[in-house]
């Protein structure tokens, strides 16, 4: 395959979008866009400001005196905010939650837009997130959405979390993964869905490695356009 393809996976919290899209993107030779730590990114920097979540002003200047940059790293485009690496202290479940938050918000969602149409400008991206083939690009070439169900997802976020050392109660990671999703899929801007033309794949039964054949026997079988 020439063409350096843009590819998209779109899908809730906990339906293994993360891992797949990294093996992909290195078994194409793909750079990997994690769009979700861009939102987290943000996000930190609002808990540390300890600013209201859904104060439009507020989130305007933060939007306005924040600067937000991708830096290839070995495939992966690693976030930095303000000129730090925040990779380490974006991925809790708190951090989680006001990305999906501050997400809902027309000038976070335009801030972080051109960043990610950039990266993918030259093609050769993997990249990952809720609006990929919908709005960020809705021309790429294969657009996938990776969905399993809340169960599912509830449990495999549960063994992460406990190879993590962190045990967290069932109770509560469904209980946030609930809200996230409302969240996710009930906002007017950019809600997640299937984009159109997307091929889902349901995950419950499926291992890591199955999805990531699954597609790339999807994207032999397709021309892309
Ligand atoms: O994928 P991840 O869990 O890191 O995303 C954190 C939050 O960022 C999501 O719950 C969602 O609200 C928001 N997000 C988004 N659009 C994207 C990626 C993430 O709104 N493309």
């Amino acid at each position: 395959m020439n063409k350096k393809l843009v590819i998209t996976i779109d899908g809730p919290a906990g339906a293994g979008k993360s891992t797949v899209s990294r093996i992909l993107a290195e078994k194409l030779g793909y750079i990997y866009l994690d769009t979700g730590a861009l939102y987290r990114g943000l996000a930190y920097k609002a808990v540390q400001l300890g600013m209201p979540l859904d104060d439009i002003s507020r989130l305007c200047d933060l939007c306005s005196n924040t600067t937000v940059s991708l830096n290839n790293s070995n495939g992966k485009m690693k976030v930095s905010v303000d000129g730090e690496d925040v990779e380490d202290k974006i991925r809790t479940e708190e951090i989680g939650m006001a990305a999906s938050k501050i997400s809902t918000f027309a000038v976070v969602r335009e801030k972080l837009l051109n960043l990610q149409r950039e990266a993918g400008a030259d093609g050769g991206i993997v990249a990952e997130g809720r609006d990929m083939g919908s709005v960020v690009f809705p021309d790429a070439d294969y657009k996938f959405y990776l969905d399993a169900t809340l169960d599912e997802r509830i449990n495999r976020r549960h063994k992460e979390l406990q190879s993590k050392g962190n045990s967290q109660e069932m109770e509560s990671i469904s209980k946030v993964m609930l809200a996230r999703d409302q969240q996710d899929k009930g906002r007017v801007l950019a809600p997640l869905k299937p984009p159109e033309g997307a091929i889902i794949i349901n995950s419950d039964y499926l291992s890591i490695d199955e999805v990531v054949d699954h597609i790339i026997s999807d994207i032999s079988k397709k021309t892309p356009k």
